[in-house]
């Protein structure tokens, strides 16, 4: 491992960003021109993407994807392949945080509470 002290330092300072975006989004009035701020300063930093496929092909602004799926849109979240046959999950035709995985969802627990995988059909507890 590097240890490049202001690499380092940069990588702080992109979590602190991250949360504080985070905590901006969580308030019950939220507000917009700060979050606009923080957002704009993740593109700069290029922590954010410029753009992914789908905010082209749905005219999705940086905000609108942190209003939608939270500050770590732009992070493919786990698990990234599949258990069983090792297959990539990670949507690439749309980017980030879209995933290949098929949620199914338990009524009687009233959430996602097994995944299929798109290529092999194994299902697995979530
Ligand atoms: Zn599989």
């Amino acid at each position: 491992m590097s240890e490049d002290v202001p690499y380092r330092e940069s990588e702080r300072w992109e979590h602190k960003l991250l949360s504080q975006l985070k905590e901006e989004r969580e308030f019950t009035k939220s507000d917009k021109d700060i979050m606009q701020g923080f957002v704009d300063l993740l593109v700069t930093l290029g922590v954010y993407p410029e753009s992914t496929p789908a905010m082209e092909r749905h005219g999705y602004t940086h905000l609108q994807m942190v209003e939608s799926w939270g500050a770590h849109w732009h992070e493919w979240r786990e698990p990234l392949s599949c258990p069983s046959c090792g297959s990539d999950w990670r949507d690439q035709e749309s980017g980030p945080p879209f995933k290949r995985e098929i949620g199914i969802y338990s009524q009687g627990q009233d959430r996602t509470a097994a995944w299929k995988c798109p290529d092999c059909g194994e299902e697995m507890p979530r």
